[in-house]
């Protein structure tokens, strides 16, 4: 294949991500946007290849076999865990690949720097040149953060180990911002001495430090601002596989880089706007989170409630002439959106005129209520972003919260000191009256109480949301 044949495979690949990410921006071309972003990774990773295979297997130190076992165990691995993986598992599965990703740009950092000869990247004195050694050192620093970070981030989202620093609730401790500053420094001082004298030892420190500097920098962020971290983590990931394209001289690896890089930290900053956190201080680590709170807590647990049954909702519902869904993780869980809209269609039946209301954070990944809606066909028309419907929640009959807590929780505007403080919420609050659906009076992502459920005009209804919604659809009937 000629040098012109290969950038022009690779151009058509970057057109297909560019296809991929301008479909994943509505539930109607998602599906296409897909198609693209498979068919532009096949292109590229076919191409690359051929080039492999055209420059002989010693040209880079290891057999095109091994490069074939490689993609093979790699994608059965892939296609396994993503056949597997449950919707609300799917915020930790993507976190363990943006690990992976950094990870990958640190050992081809490595494997660049102890050889460079096989990299065909050393000028005649035998040195690598001083911009690839910025480009390793950039792309090693962002490597290690994004791997570290990514690790921490997985365990906090997946909830499930023990360990302090997989706990959702945030480390927080006295001189933690002038600390990670001077680590940075300490890592810039290295990245700096290693550009100057190409010392293995100095190449070794920075990414040592740079590894705990993703920890540092993630453990401080809790419960409801881990989206943020997410994006952001995303972002990483390309920006350390861009960096790594430069020192591999690989056009696609950086194109494919910069659009993750740069797609990822435009999400940042449009959920920093949603979550109304400084997007620099989503860079430096460490967002709100002023009082830590594990989550799970139930300070509610003593307090009463007003209780209610699927029968008394159902009359509410019936006899409302607005009535404004909101849903959330637990929704998700449940899998209760086909029941649901089944429930919606039998109260337009009924002259009852249904919204959804979505939360941009709501359930555990971007855009989780509006996929798991898509899934169950509800009319695009029905679904309202947040900024949207808030000013119709004080002209609502009922709103029904079904599996939400963090997105309609009060404390968002009106308790300072909350972790959660300055966060947008939806203002259920402000309906003449709301039916709230949970399993028990548990705290949400962040951990917290919730007052929305304390209000005169909020009734309870206890049970999994997928059985309340369906004994809702019966007494509606
Ligand atoms: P929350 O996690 O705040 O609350 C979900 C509620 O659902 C829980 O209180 C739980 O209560 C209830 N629940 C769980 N299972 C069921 C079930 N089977 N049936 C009925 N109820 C159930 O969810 P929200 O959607 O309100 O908020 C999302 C939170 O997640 C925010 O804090 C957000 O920041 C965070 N987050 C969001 C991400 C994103 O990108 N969207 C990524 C990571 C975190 P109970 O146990 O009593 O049933």
């Amino acid at each position: 294949m000629s040098a012109n044949v290969s950038t022009l495979l690779y151009l058509v690949a970057s057109v297909c991500f560019i296809q991929a990410l301008k479909g994943l921006s509505h539930p109607k071309t998602a599906r296409l946007g897909n198609v693209f972003g498979m068919a532009g990774m096949a292109i590229a990773i076919l191409t690359t290849g051929i080039l492999i295979l055209q420059s002989g297997s010693s040209a880079i130190g290891f057999g095109f076999p091994l490069v074939i076992v490689g993609l093979l165990a790699g994608g059965a691995v892939g296609a396994l865990l993503a056949a597997r993986v449950e919707m609300t598992k799917m915020p930790e599965l993507v976190a363990a690949m943006h690990s992976l990703i950094g990870l990958a740009a640190v050992c081809i950092a490595f494997a660049i720097v102890s050889d460079p000869a096989a990299f065909g990247i050393l000028t005649v004195d035998r040195e690598i040149p001083y911009g690839n050694r910025v480009e390793l050192a950039l792309g090693s620093l962002v490597g290690a953060v994004t791997f570290s970070g990514s690790v921490i981030a997985f365990g906090k989202l997946s909830g499930r180990y023990k360990f302090r620093l997989f706990q959702g609730a945030p480390i927080q401790y006295k001189g933690q911002h002038w600390l990670n500053l001077l680590l940075l420094l300490a890592i810039l001082a290295c990245g700096a001495t290693f550009v100057w004298t190409q010392h293995w030892s100095t190449f070794l420190v920075l990414s040592l430090a740079a590894f705990v500097l993703g920890v540092l920098i993630i453990i401080p962020i809790g419960g409801a601002d881990m989206p943020v971290v997410v994006s952001m983590l995303n972002s990483y990931s390309g920006w350390a596989a861009a960096g790594i394209g430069f020192s591999l001289n690989n056009p696609m690896l950086i194109v494919a880089g910069s659009l993750v890089g740069s797609s990822g930290a435009i999400l940042s900053y449009i959920m920093c706007r949603a979550m109304n956190r400084s997007f620099f201080n989503v860079l430096l680590g460490g967002l709100g989170g002023a009082s830590a709170v594990t989550a799970g807590s139930s300070q509610g647990a003593n307090r009463s409630v007003k209780q209610g049954s699927a029968d008394d909702a159902a009359f509410m519902l019936q006899n409302a002439e607005s009535v404004i869904i909101v849903p959330g993780y637990g929704l998700a869980v449940a899998r209760a959106q086909h029941a649901l809209k089944e429930l919606t269609e039998k109260l337009a039946g009924k002259g009852v005129a249904v919204k959804y209301a979505i939360h941009p954070v709501a359930g555990r990944m971007p855009g989780h209520m509006n996929v798991l809606l898509a899934e169950a066909e509800v009319p695009y028309e029905q679904v309202h972003e947040m900024e949207d419907i808030n000013p119709d929640f004080g002209q609502t009959d009922v709103v029904l919260v079904l599996g939400a807590n963090d997105v309609v929780n009060p404390a968002a505007k009106t308790d300072p000191g909350s972790p959660i403080a300055g966060m947008p919420i939806l203002d259920a609050y402000k309906s003449r009256s709301i039916i709230v659906n949970k399993r028990s009076m548990a705290a949400g992502y962040a951990g917290l109480d919730n007052e929305l459920f304390y209000l005169d005009k909020t009734m309870m209804i206890f049970g999994d949301a997928k059985k309340v919604v369906e004994e809702l659809v019966k007494a509606v009937d």
